[in-house]
């Protein structure tokens, strides 16, 4: 083999240093998931294709040229899964858990769309998201955005996120909207991007999801969604506003927003930040009434959302990672020392806090390797500590140096 091998293209290997930051943006989210009632659920990395085909719809984005295809060696069609929304409603539907209403789960994994890599934008990404079934209350849309932005606030990110929301409304809106924008764009079709001429015939909503220059400006003029609003759908979105407000979370109406994919009405948001460039959609999600019944189950009202793990763990400070992640290195400093320090290091394990017991190399040698694992802080027992019961305490992110009681220790670290 000449060639130096290497991951597939738009894949990558997460090291330590990554891997940090995603299990925290993945724990974050499972904690507080479980604290709103949302159940892990996990679902396959695999499909049959027309769990996807079919929800998605043909033209969208994601099944037009996304999607991870093959057939296995029984001839059989799979598609690796694009997202996460369809697993958990075939689940839902095949499970027989219909009599169960309401359902709320939570999932996380990696997730396969064969798209041009770039920064933000990978081929195997990493998806974690809720999915609240049975509701037809416009609060459940605000319970699922509160969720979504307690976890922005948690890991710290929530200050460079913006919330934009918008609706679509029920399906007699989406019927009469449709048909205004079919007309619209056919007066304007050739002006429009190759693309988007595709999306005039199998889906014009989609259209104002374009990102192509020329394609904007014509759907800055394009006739609003607002104006085709039944009674019922623009009471509806008052009262998921009206949540939203109570709850103070800050956000913004646009009236451009859409989603590529075809199972949403209603609802629908997205978490932006202008800090990640061009992949500036952290998480996204809205309300899917017609997803179940359009996959052959019973009717069921849903709304949910999936965030980008990849780019939340790109925003989040590691500093917080890090203090999530208590990490304590112990170090014998001489003979009497070292015989404490395994002691110490069995009652901080005990405890549940991670420590490495550094038995061998000069001091500051093994202080600087403290410090490069990652570990926040550094106990020394030397003879004079554990005559005096004591153990030397320093904070490496700090720098700050405690005396501290040896039992206090545990107290002192977890402060
Ligand atoms: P985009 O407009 O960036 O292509 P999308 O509308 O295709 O996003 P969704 O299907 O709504 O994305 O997926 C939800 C979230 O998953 C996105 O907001 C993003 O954070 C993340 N995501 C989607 N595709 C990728 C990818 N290829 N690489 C990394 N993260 C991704
Ligand atoms: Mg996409």
């Amino acid at each position: 083999m000449s060639e130096k091998l290497q991951s597939p293209r738009g894949t990558r290997d997460l090291l330590p240093d990554e891997s940090l930051l995603f299990r925290f943006v993945e724990e974050s989210a499972y904690e507080l998931s479980r604290k709103y009632g949302y159940g892990e659920i996990e679902t396959p990395i695999f499909e049959a294709s027309e769990v996807f085909h079919r929800t998605l719809g043909e033209s969208s984005d994601v099944v037009s040229k996304e999607t991870y295809d093959f057939k296995d060696r029984n001839g059989d069609s799979f598609t690796l899964r694009p997202e996460g929304t369809a697993g958990v409603a075939r689940a839902f539907i095949s499970e027989g858990l219909s009599q169960n209403l309401p359902l709320k789960f939570y999932y996380s994994g990696p997730m396969f769309r064969y798209e041009r890599p770039q920064k933000g934008r990978y081929r195997q990404f990493f998806q974690l998201g809720a999915e609240c079934l049975g509701y037809e209350s416009p609060y459940s849309d605000v319970e699922c955005i509160a969720l979504a932005w307690d976890l922005l606030k948690k890991i710290g990110i929530s200050q460079d996120c913006t919330l934009e929301i918008n609706t679509l409304g029920d399906a007699e809106s989406r019927t009469a909207n449709r048909e205004a924008l079919v007309k619209y764009f056919t007066d304007h079709k050739e002006s429009l991007s190759a693309d988007s001429k595709v999306r005039l015939e199998k889906n014009p909503l989609r259209i104002l999801d374009s990102k192509d220059e020329g394609d904007r400006k014509i759907i800055a003029n394009a006739p609003k969604l607002e104006q085709y609003l039944n009674e019922k759908s623009k009471e509806f979105f008052k009262q998921v506003l009206a949540g939203i407000e109570k709850l103070g979370i800050p956000h913004k109406v646009n009236p451009l927003l859409v989603r590529g994919l075809d199972y949403y009405c209603h609802t629908v948001f997205e978490f932006t930040t202008s800090k990640l460039g061009a992949q500036g959609t952290v998480l996204a999600g809205g309300r899917y009434d017609g997803l179940i019944e359009m996959m052959g189950g019973p009717k069921t009202p849903g709304v949910g959302w999936a965030a980008g793990i990849d780019r939340l763990a790109d925003l989040t400070p590691k500093e917080l990672a890090v203090k999530n992640d208590l990490f304590v290195a112990v170090i014998g400093a001489d003979e009497k020392g070292e015989l404490e320090s395994i002691a110490l290091a069995h009652e901080l394990r005990s405890a549940g806090i991670r420590t490495e017991n550094l038995m061998s190399g000069k001091m500051g040698k093994r202080i600087q390797k403290a410090d490069k694992m990652g570990a926040g802080f550094v106990l020394i027992l030397g003879e004079s500590e554990v005559n005096d019961k004591k153990v030397s305490c320093k904070n490496l992110r700090t720098g700050q140096q405690d005396s501290v009681d040896r039992t206090q220790i545990i107290a002192h670290l977890q402060k």
